[in-house]
């Protein structure tokens, strides 16, 4: 169990909704500059380039925001399950420092470290992670 409070959860509650109707407004004005840019027509290439490289910018950001999005829904979720605040890996509370900065986080800094940490290993080595120790001890 989250040694998380109630008055705790509700400002992270609050704190992801937040965000979540900013970034859904966002989105959702990102969307109507695209469309209301690619209802006219151009005549000069130069400019039909231009929305090209929004589209491109768009799609990108549209990428970024709905992952954070589904993060900040899990994270909500998680609210509702009384699970929000515990580091999905070991289980431990994540540090409300880190929540108050990322609240949509899953990782307590130390598995968040070791992630970081074995993503660079990977990528050093060009292979996958093997198996952590406490695989072998199962
Ligand atoms: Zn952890």
């Amino acid at each position: 169990m989250t040694s998380m409070n109630k008055s705790n959860l509700k400002k992270f509650k609050k704190m992801l909704q937040d965000r979540l109707s900013e970034l859904l407004n966002e989105v959702d004005q990102t969307t109507k500059d695209i469309s209301g840019t690619e209802r006219e027509t151009f005549a000069d290439p130069t400019d039909q380039a231009v929305v090209e490289l929004d589209r491109t910018r768009y799609l990108r950001f549209k990428d970024r925001e709905r992952k954070l999005i589904r993060k900040i829904e899990k994270a909500l979720s998680r609210i509702e399950e009384g699970t929000y605040g515990e580091c999905e890996a070991c289980g431990s509370d994540i540090e409300l420092a880190r929540l108050e900065a990322r609240p949509m986080t899953e990782l307590c800094i130390d598995c968040a470290t070791e992630a970081e940490g074995e993503k660079k290993k990977s990528k050093l080595y060009g292979t996958e992670a093997g198996p952590s120790p406490a695989a072998n001890l199962l």
